[in-house]
């Protein structure tokens, strides 16, 4: 029979990187909860019609990237390929964007159908960040604050560079929208395949193509940044004085665009050299006209995601990952001769006692050498060991695992002591 495997591009995360999944998962949750933020949940599949009126309907990601299928019903539904356009739907369906800000997270698996590769995968995992009912810049910049003490506490800040960028109004970005594609169309044999498609459909997308050609055409186009109205201008300018006054280094990039159609003003990107060519690691903006787009009342809105996998992938290539994420036992129990029931009550009194401490109890029974085999592969730094005298004398025996130092056979409330060092 054929071996069964998982889809292409669908990992599975074993449990030898489990831990590491953790740290990171959790370190973020510390870190945006630090900042007053809620998590949120929400399905991961959604009526197709959410991600078209949302991201647009001639993007990458709507044209040819969405994991779409009619259920039984025959209702086309899609596996979600990002967060924002969810908890837009969310937090609408619930009234929470009724006159009142909200400052929410989430994280879980994204579904896009791309070739797979290093840092690129079809079932990925985001943690993303979305914030409502806030115009002005203080809040893009507490964004931005937020990541730089996340790449802080994660130790990679050296390794990430700030890209920020504005594309104004959507006013504004129709007008360059028509300069850009007047200066391109004049010029439509010397752009790449992907952008002479691109210039009917996303014209803007044009300038982040990554063709060196095109790039060398883009130098004397027209600059978004001769289009920008005065709003989004001076919003951007307080944003960058408040990054300036926090000490936030970042670069502006005025081709920094984004592959989903409902940024506006504020665009930006963390990004690395250390992975090759998927070097972003976390990215977002403002949206503030998505949530009317969707249904709702007019609503500022920004935010981003970071892409997990990346991140794992970023914390492995400059191993600054804390010592022991692997290990996933402090202390093991072996049970020698006809008293496992003694011994899983010694487990429990450990745990009780000491609810820091992982503890695993020996099970399926062998003698003595095969259980400290078992003990010293468990990655513990002790094992506890039971055998009927021990029993008979309310006591335990402590051998250390990864040190020179004698065992030692002592009452069982001295050895909760013993084991709390
Ligand atoms: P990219 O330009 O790398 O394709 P994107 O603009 O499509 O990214 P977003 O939709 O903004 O990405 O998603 C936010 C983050 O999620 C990205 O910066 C990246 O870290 C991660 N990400 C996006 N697509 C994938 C994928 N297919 N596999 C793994 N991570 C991804
Ligand atoms: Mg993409």
């Amino acid at each position: 029979m054929k071996k069964l495997q998982a889809i292409r591009g669908m990992n599975d995360l074993l449990p030898t990187d489990s831990g590491l999944w953790q740290y990171l998962e959790s370190t973020v949750a510390d870190v945006v909860q630090s900042y007053g933020y809620q998590e949120m949940r929400f399905p991961m599949l959604e009526p197709t019609e959410l991600f078209k009126r949302s991201i647009g309907e001639v993007t990458d990601i709507v044209e040819k990237e969405m994991y779409t299928f009619d259920d039984r019903n025959g209702d086309s539904v899609t596996l979600r390929p990002e967060g924002t356009a969810s908890c837009v739907r969310a937090c609408e369906q619930h009234g929470l964007l009724y006159n009142q800000t909200q400052r929410v997270w989430y994280q879980g698996p994204m579904f896009r159908y791309e070739r797979p590769q290093k840092g690129r995968l079809r079932q990925f995992h985001q943690i993303g960040i979305e914030t409502f009912g806030m115009s002005g810049p203080d809040i893009d910049a507490e964004l931005l604050l937020m990541t730089a003490r996340l790449w802080r506490e994660l130790g990679i800040i050296d390794a990430v560079t700030l890209q920020l960028n504005t594309l104004g109004s959507s006013a504004a970005r129709a007008a360059y929208r028509d300069a850009l594609v007047a200066y391109l169309s004049e010029r439509k044999d010397q752009l790449d395949e992907d952008s002479q498609r691109r210039l009917d459909s996303n014209p803007l997308r044009i300038l982040d193509s990554k063709d060196a050609n095109t790039q060398a055409l883009l130098n004397g186009a027209p600059a978004l940044h001769d289009y920008l109205d005065d709003e989004s201008r001076e919003h951007f300018d307080g944003l960058k004085a408040m990054l300036d006054a926090a000490g936030i280094s970042y670069e502006v990039n005025p081709r920094l665009v984004r592959g989903l159609d409902y940024y506006s003003k504020t665009v930006f990107e963390w990004v690395t050299t250390k992975l090759g060519a998927q070097g972003t690691v976390c990215a977002g903006g403002r949206y503030d006209g998505l949530v009317e787009q969707l249904g709702g009342k007019p609503t500022p809105a920004v935010g981003f995601a970071m892409g997990v996998e990346r991140l794992v992938l970023l914390l492995q290539e400059l191993q600054v990952l804390p010592e022991g994420l692997d290990r996933s036992v402090d202390v093991y129990v072996v049970a020698m001769g006809d008293v496992q029931p003694q011994a899983f009550a010694l487990a429990e009194q450990i745990r009780n006692g000491l609810p820091h401490l992982r503890v695993m109890s020996h099970c399926g029974g062998g003698n003595f050498k095969k259980q400290m085999k078992k003990a010293d592969a468990s990655g513990a730094d002790v094992a506890v060991i039971l055998g009927e005298d021990e029993v008979a004398q309310g006591q335990a025996t402590l051998k250390f695992l990864r040190e020179d130092r004698p065992q030692q056979t002592l009452a069982v409330e001295e050895l909760l002591r013993a084991l709390q060092d």
